[in-house]
């Protein structure tokens, strides 16, 4: 980082600036211009520490140099990581991942059902949540381990892998024993334990973005997972929240192209809770994929007028089955062909 100081700064400022970087481990090295001096921090500067700075007496303005984030970021020419899931896909390769089921796991026969609705219409991967973060107490609260054995049967059943949310660090591996990726949902973006904890895995991690996260904040959150020793993270811009309440939160699909610029994570992105409203899903997945997304999640029920959670924003099959053509040529014109899991397996 680069210290700009203030034109008033005396040198005795200036000394302290340069003994309070020591004090932290840096090294200073001051530039002294014709108009204003400078002083150079060399080594890694916390985030607290930049804060602190720029307050410091004789300090006018802290320029941060290095991201952050080190192990997200993009850095000069680093090539997008792939991620393997499951036995034949690839998310951030050169297809585009449909991740396609129902909101939560309500029995055996509506996940299996609509596990084989979604692979016929050429998803990829199979989505159920067995534990629910709901916002009332008094709501579904999930199936819980019943749900997790359901994911079980119907992953062996379709032949596809299997997305599922841990909400505490205590099941976390519990529950990767199902997942094939284990999802952070968006409450629980800045649950530093529980990312902490899907980082000594090597599952991969699929970070849903909190509703009020900004893209730094979002980021970090990756990082604590990949600092934690699991490097396979991918992000999903799920809606934020903004003043608007026709939908139920506001995608913000210019975090696909920045989150692809700042990292070489993939991109997901979820058009059934960014609306809440099902017939806004499809035109929003195919504006995703043509902006650059990696994959989608897309929440699908063999009735939604009954699911017990999330019905508004569900997709029937017929519907999933028209968004899968749709989708199938906009990702065409893009150059991600969605390879469907049938056609894996044939
Ligand atoms: C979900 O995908 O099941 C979910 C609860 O989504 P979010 O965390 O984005 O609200
Ligand atoms: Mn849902």
């Amino acid at each position: 980082m680069i210290i700009v100081a203030k034109a008033d700064s005396k040198e005795s400022d200036l000394e302290n600036i340069e003994e309070r970087i020591r004090l932290e481990g840096l090294k200073p090295h001051r530039i002294v211009g014709e108009n204003s001096t400078i002083i150079g921090v060399i080594g890694t500067c916390s985030p607290d520490f930049r804060e602190q700075m720029s307050v410091f007496k004789g300090v006018g303005r802290v320029i941060p140099i290095d991201k952050s984030y080190k192990l997200a970021a993009r850095g000069d020419g680093r090539p997008s990581t792939e991620i393997q899931v499951g036995k034949d896909t690839i998310v951030g390769g050169d297809s585009f991942v449909m991740m396609a089921g129902p909101c939560t796991v309500e029995s055996r026969e509506q996940l299996i059902s609509t596990a084989q609705a979604v692979k016929r219409a050429g998803a990829t991967v199979l989505r159920g949540g067995a534990y629910k973060p709901r916002s009332s107490p008094y709501s579904f609260q999930g199936l819980a381990e019943t749900g997790l054995l359901s994911l079980e049967e119907a992953k062996i059943i379709s032949g596809l892998p299997v997305i599922t949310e841990v909400m505490e660090p205590g099941l976390v591996e519990h529950v990767a024993r199902c997942a094939d990726i284990l999802q952070i949902g968006a409450r629980n973006c800045q649950n530093f334990p529980l990312l902490n904890a899907v980082g000594q895995t090597d599952r991969p991690v699929m970070l849903k973005r909190g509703a009020s996260c900004t893209t730094e904040e979002w980021i970090m959150s990756a990082e604590y997972i990949m600092s934690a020793g699991n490097p396979r993270v991918m992000m999903c811009e799920r809606g934020i929240r903004t003043f608007e309440d026709y939908t139920r939160n506001t995608l913000d699909l210019s975090a696909i192209p920045i989150i692809k610029r700042l990292t070489h994570l993939p991109v997901i992105f979820d058009p059934s809770h960014a609306t809440g409203k099902w017939h806004l899903v499809k035109s929003l997945t195919l504006a995703g994929i043509a902006a650059g997304a990696d994959g989608a999640l897309v929440e699908v029920h063999p009735a939604p007028d009954l699911a017990l959670c999330d019905g508004p924003q569900s997709l029937t099959f017929e519907n999933f089955a028209d968004l899968m053509e749709r989708a199938a040529r906009v990702a065409e014109a893009v150059d991600r062909p969605i390879r469907s899991a049938a056609a894996v397996a044939a």
